[in-house]
């Protein structure tokens, strides 16, 4: 299917993008609930990396624009579809960084999934506003350079709303400032890249609680009828702090502490700012999530959208194709936090469970440019693919020192699977690009194919594959004694005593399918 062109506008890191490096932005908005409208502005600092008069924006075309400038001279812009083309009188220079003045006004849509911009209300009465637009896109309610690509190094975000209402946002809280109008300004500041559809609102009648682990400031934030059953449900997120602490390092966004905010859709991983509507039940939305007893033992949303903190807000996708780099690694997390907390043998059930959920009709990685947001795939073959990877280095204490690594290496930069590839390699020195792109690139598994001559007692073994370097090594066998072989897509025999009933596959450490003849 050909993208279509607000696909292209969206998803293609173009001329008018790629011409400038985003450095900050500070939004200020008024939220009215009244009149359910926004308005404010945003301004924008980048440094021009070519010379060039136009740059490229997002905004939904409902919102109006009610000026650009860029100090005291009044900008052109060009709308197309969701898209403002910003034009400049003279040329901007490479190298020099400059700052325009982005003012708007609209109601936002409330769509998608999560609700993209809504004025709702909590089941009291009261107003309650959020924002969660990851795949709609944060130009739905506010002007941003809309792409996965480029990052500001920090933002200001400045929300003014009616004195009796509280905003939880993104970052460290630097104070509240009454308007004298009925309007109170909460102010957030963002001492970290973050990516646009993190950054958000969470206005409401909310009650605040806090904690800390080491210097990591823990806030937590809850509707005033559901304040003790928080208090008893985030209590996980110390442990899931310690568990991914264990595994890659400090919390990554310590200046700006980690928050927990009640929401009323399933769950965000918004920056710093992780909101939370999962019933304050174990499981998730209280069922048993993977199927195999371990999923009840746990609060999903907390420890897989805080997973996020790590794996898509820290380490960043550059383009919505890669996006397995926020929920295939998030996914694994979630594996490493149960085996943290219960054990290996936990941690491979649960992984395992989530085989069922998996299609393996796509690849995992789509078209680049035309935001193509993969299939669902990209989470749990994502996490089964990981954890395979894992089996190949067959050396847990490598594994983690590698996976560790990845992350120190990567943390606050937006990054497209080939670089993850090549620093896999380079640490291993391995060639690993086969096996990734076997996994991510194509739709179908691996098969193991096994032709049994038990006269002779040998077995012929080769892979079938898409990837036609494709060699991974597997445990087969004896399940209590495993021997690893290495085929490749030509066929090698190996001597068994073991009949073909007997001879057993390794299919908990590696996700392929097994064709026995
Ligand atoms: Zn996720």
């Amino acid at each position: 299917m050909a993208p279509t062109r607000a696909n292209i506008l969206r998803g293609e890191y173009g001329r008018y993008r790629a011409n400038n490096d985003l450095l900050f932005y500070h939004l200020d908005v008024r939220v009215d609930p009244e009149k359910k409208l926004i308005s404010g502005k945003n301004t924008i600092r980048f440094k021009m990396l070519k010379d060039d008069t136009r740059i490229q924006l997002d905004l939904f075309a409902n919102l109006a624009i009610d000026k650009i400038a860029m100090g005291d001279a009044t900008l052109k812009y060009e709308r197309e579809l969701g898209a403002v083309f910003v034009d400049f009188p003279e040329p901007l220079r490479t190298g020099r960084t400059y700052s325009i003045d982005f003012y708007y006004s609209g109601t936002p849509t409330q769509t998608s999934r999560f609700g993209g911009f809504t004025f709702g209300k909590d089941p009291a009465g009261r107003p309650w506003i959020f924002t969660a637009c990851e795949g709609i896109g944060a130009s739905l309610w506010w002007p941003n350079k809309d792409q996965w690509h480029d990052e500001v190094e920090n933002m200001q975000l400045s929300v003014s709303i009616p004195n009796d209402l509280v905003d939880v946002s993104n970052g460290k809280f630097q104070g509240k400032k009454d308007l004298g109008d009925g309007f109170t300004r909460w102010d957030w500041l963002i001492q970290y890249p973050i990516n646009n559809y993190d950054v958000s609102l969470n206005i409401g009648k909310y009650e605040h609680f806090s904690d800390k682990l080491g210097s990591v400031p823990l806030d937590f934030y809850a509707l005033p009828e559901d304040l003790e059953k928080a208090r008893k449900q985030f209590a996980q997120a110390k442990g899931m702090i310690e568990a991914y602490q264990h595994y890659f390092g400090e919390y990554p966004f310590k200046k700006d502490g980690y928050k927990l905010i009640e929401a009323p859709y399933s769950g965000m991983e918004h920056q710093s700012a992780v909101t939370y509507g999962n019933h304050f039940a174990n499981g998730y939305l209280e069922r048993d999530w993977t199927g195999v007893g371990i999923s009840p033992k746990f609060d999903f949303i907390i420890i897989h959208e805080s997973g996020h903190e790590w794996f898509g807000n820290a380490v960043s996708a550059a383009d919505v194709s890669d996006m397995w780099i926020h929920e295939g690694w998030t996914t694994y997390l979630e594996c490493l936090y149960v085996e943290f907390m219960w054990g290996k043998e936990d941690g491979l059930k649960y992984t395992n469970g989530y085989k069922p959920k998996v299609k393996n009709q796509q690849p995992v990685i789509t078209t680049r440019g035309v935001n193509a947001t993969p299939p669902q795939d990209m989470y749990f073959k994502g996490a089964l693919f990981l954890n395979t990877l894992r089996s190949v280095i067959n050396n847990d204490e490598a594994w983690f020192s590698l996976i560790h690594d990845v992350f120190q290496h990567f943390k606050y930069q937006n990054i497209m699977t080939e670089e993850m590839v090549a620093y896999f390699n380079q640490k291993t020195g391995m060639n690993l690009t086969p096996i990734f792109d076997e996994y991510l690139r194509h739709g179908a598994l691996p098969v193991l194919e096994l032709k049994f001559d038990e006269a002779a007692g040998t077995v012929a073994y080769r892979w079938k594959a898409d990837e036609p370097a494709f060699d991974m090594p597997i445990r087969v066998g004896d399940k209590d004694n495993w021997q690893i072989v290495k085929p490749n897509a030509g066929w090698q025999t190996l001597k068994t005593p073991l009949k073909k009933d007997d001879f057993a596959v390794a299919t908990d450490l590696y996700y392929i399918e097994v064709n026995k003849q």
